[in-house]
């Protein structure tokens, strides 16, 4: 692994960086793995290696080896997350600036494929509105696919630019800046980000690294909390943005408690509090994050009419035996139903009148004939009625359910049935009097073949 010298030349004087033991940790071929669980599915780590937590999390650990998440069925059960270890430090971040026991209106700005956005929503109350955007589309695909996944219904995806959030001003109790960058964090696990480093890359990032918040800073309510992160170790990225966030935005920056042995490293640019994360220094990747609070006011939400309707409840009668309708409500949009949970009602139809919504709340299906054709969504949340059976599966079989090929099941039962791993479940099936349908998405399907299968 070559590293430009123009890079190395210019972290020289960073707090933090020590240049023999830094190109070290670029040339030992050392790989880490870790993975955060999903609180909503699982209390435990569901994979059979050895591993540690990572000491700034509740959820996140350390696995000894890489095991082959692909066939794993709880990793496509949405019941932990592979996720890089610095990362999980946005739960400090969070958890040290906000009383995440009251519901929040929180906006993760750019959020694809979904790694702080599973995460945020693990920590927050369960009446909070998270907003997960995108501007990719096909990005935005990926990050919807991952929300499904979670098993969360409090979650709007949008696919929007940072500048249209000026439709919501003051909106926002708390705004997540992962911001796009320079990559150069990432650069033991992906060495092709190497090539595309420049400083004039740098320079580009930093530019529209500021665009990008002067954007979404008017959504952000007056006291409200931003949490700005990069994965880039250069400074024009890191500190410049945060001296630019506290001395022309007008920000106040916050400090957090960090423990001695965790090694992360304090760094100080004018009035705000940035941390670096060194892959010499701690089991991670490079990192740095910096929390604000807001301090000006912010405009106006101004009036609006909810323009939404709620299905009568003679249409969503069929909903009843698939659901546990408690507390939600339902919305129907190009033919599909979607189930909001009451309380969020009327942020996510305001949501849903001025940004560009892919998904919000739980999609439960749709409605043909008077009787619900489940949604693959409503597998994953936890929210199918008691009364929904389920077809528990073996490992090889559930594989080969999460390849969409044929299986056949022992079931004393026709018709939809819940396929489970472990309880955990995987998607619908239909049962029929001579063979069983798939309904896992096509379009998740593992395409590769399991080594037993292999001849
Ligand atoms: N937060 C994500 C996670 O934890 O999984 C990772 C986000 S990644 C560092 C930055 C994201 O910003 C990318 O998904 C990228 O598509 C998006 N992005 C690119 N250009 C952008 C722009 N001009 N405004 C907002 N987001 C942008």
């Amino acid at each position: 692994m070559q590293l430009p010298s123009a890079f190395i030349t210019s972290l020289r004087g960073l707090p933090g960086f020590d240049e023999a033991a830094f190109l070290q940790v670029h040339t030992s071929g050392e790989k880490i793995t870790s993975v955060r669980i999903n609180p909503s599915k699982t209390d435990h780590l569901p994979i059979h290696v050895n591993s540690i937590p990572v000491p700034w999390t509740r959820y996140g650990f350390y696995l000894s080896e890489r095991p082959p998440f692909t066939f794993d069925p709880l990793f496509h059960a949405g019941c932990y997350y592979v996720q890089e270890a610095s990362s999980m430090f946005l739960e400090q971040a969070l958890l040290q600036t906000t009383d995440c026991s009251q519901p929040l209106k929180v906006l993760d700005l750019c959020a694809a494929p979904g790694g702080k956005t599973t995460h945020l929503q693990s920590l927050l109350h369960p009446e909070s509105l998270l907003v997960s955007n995108e501007v990719i589309r096909s990005r935005a695909a990926v990050l919807r696919d991952n929300v499904i996944k979670w098993g969360a219904e409090n979650i709007a995806v949008t696919n929007n630019d940072p500048k249209d959030f000026e439709a919501l001003p003051g909106f926002f109790d708390v705004v997540v800046v992962d911001a796009p960058c320079s990559g150069s964090g990432l650069f033991r696990r992906d060495e092709e980000a190497i090539d595309e480093w420049s400083e004039n890359n740098v320079a580009l990032c930093s530019q529209r690294q500021q665009r990008i918040l002067a954007d979404v800073l008017p959504a952000l309510k007056e006291d409200g909390i931003l949490i700005y992160s990069t994965c880039s170790y250069s400074e024009e990225e890191d500190e410049v943005l945060l001296k630019w966030l506290t001395e022309t935005a007008g920000l106040e920056g916050l400090e957090l408690k960090t423990e001695e042995t965790w090694n992360i490293v304090p760094a100080r640019s004018g009035n705000a509090f940035g941390y670096r994360f060194w892959p010499h220094l701690l089991k991670g990747e490079g990192f740095f994050i910096g929390v604000f609070r807001k301090k000006s006011t912010a405009a106006a939400l101004g009036k609006y009419r909810a323009s939404t309707k709620a299905l009568p409840a003679k249409e969503t009668a069929p909903l009843e035996k698939w659901i546990s309708t408690t507390g939600l409500r339902f919305v129907s949009f190009g033919g599909k139903v979607y189930a909001w949970n009451e309380v969020l009602f009327e942020s996510l139809d305001l949501v849903a009148q001025r940004l560009r919504v892919l998904y919000s709340g739980l999609l439960a299906g749709e409605l043909m004939r008077e009787k619900l054709v489940p949604d693959h969504a409503l597998a994953l949340s936890g929210r199918t009625a008691a009364a929904v059976i389920r077809a528990p599966l073996s490992k090889e079989a559930a594989i080969r359910y999460l390849q969409r090929k044929d299986i056949s099941i022992e079931a004393a039962q026709k018709g939809w049935q819940l396929a489970t791993f472990k309880d955990h479940p995987l998607g619908w099936i239909n049962v029929l009097p001579n063979r069983v349908n798939n309904y896992y998405p096509k379009e998740l399907r593992i395409l590769k073949e399991y080594p037993s299968q292999e001849r």
